[in-house]
């Protein structure tokens, strides 16, 4: 309020744009899609609770949302033909249970994601938080009860150009609707090359050695791992294979997005 004399304003103004700035906090002005206004009374909004995302995409915004393909792997997520074996699955010993993502990773969402990780963009955070909540209703996941969220860790240097890790502040919100705690117990040894555009075998070779414990989990643990994306699932098998050595009883794995 540079230049403005906050004495000469009178009270009820300055009641209105303080009650209008904390709404805004909790209801944003805008769609974080398109960036068209957001009124407060539904109209533009949608009805609260329906889609993951009402109170911060507008409608027009939540009917890009890719879901995700109703014929999937039910290991890995991978989209499926028919019922034929999955082509990500087969040869392979899975250490996870399962991989449940809940977008494709295409259009508005991997927009979003895009923005959030490279544009350091972290007030998409609630809008990819609420993008991610509709996966812990899969019926892959009914019943299971996690001891903790785990994160797939980015390597310090990394974790400094970005200034955030994004899976860490995903767990967070995950962990705080599930009422289990966050566990950082993996970290990433070196930085690795970016698995796109690698072919199994050599995301294999690339990730080897990769991560390794922090401190070890209690014994028989059972974990939820977190990231933004999943692609083949090398990099959260990989972390699950070194929680599940080091003596969790079980880990699943949820993602916002499938690629
Ligand atoms: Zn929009
Ligand atoms: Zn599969």
């Amino acid at each position: 309020m540079k230049g403005v004399d906050v004495k000469r304003i009178p009270l009820t103004v300055l009641i209105r744009e303080g009650v209008s700035g904390i709404l805004s906090l909790i209801y944003p002005e805008h769609c974080g899609g398109c960036g068209c206004r957001l009124d407060h009374n539904g109209e533009q909004r949608g009805k609260p609770g329906t889609v993951g995302c009402d109170f911060f995409l507008c409608k027009a915004c939540q009917a890009r949302i890719p879901a995700p393909p109703e014929c999937r792997c039910p290991v890995c997520s991978h989209p499926m033909q028919g019922l034929f074996q999955c082509s990500n699955c087969e040869g392979r010993r899975w250490h996870l249970t399962t991989i449940v993502a809940a977008c494709r990773f295409e259009g508005l969402v991997q927009e979003l994601i895009q923005r959030f990780k490279y544009g350091r963009d972290q007030s998409l955070l609630p809008i990819l938080s609420q993008l991610m909540l509709p996966a812990l209703d899969d019926t892959r996941l009914a019943g299971k009860k996690f001891d903790a969220v785990v994160p797939v860790p980015l390597h310090p240097l990394r974790e400094r150009e970005r200034e955030f890790n994004q899976s860490d502040l995903l767990a967070g919100s995950l962990a705080k609707r599930l009422g289990i705690p966050v566990r950082r117990l993996l970290k990433r040894n070196r930085a690795t090359a970016p698995q796109a555009g690698f072919d199994r075998s050599a995301r294999l070779q690339n990730l080897k050695g990769a991560f390794s414990l922090r401190r070890p989990p209690s014994a028989d643990a059972s974990f939820l791992l977190v990231d933004d994306v999943a692609t083949t699932g090398t990099t959260l098998d990989a972390c699950a294979a070194i929680l599940m050595e080091g003596g969790a009883s079980e880990v699943c794995a949820v993602t916002i997005a499938r690629g």
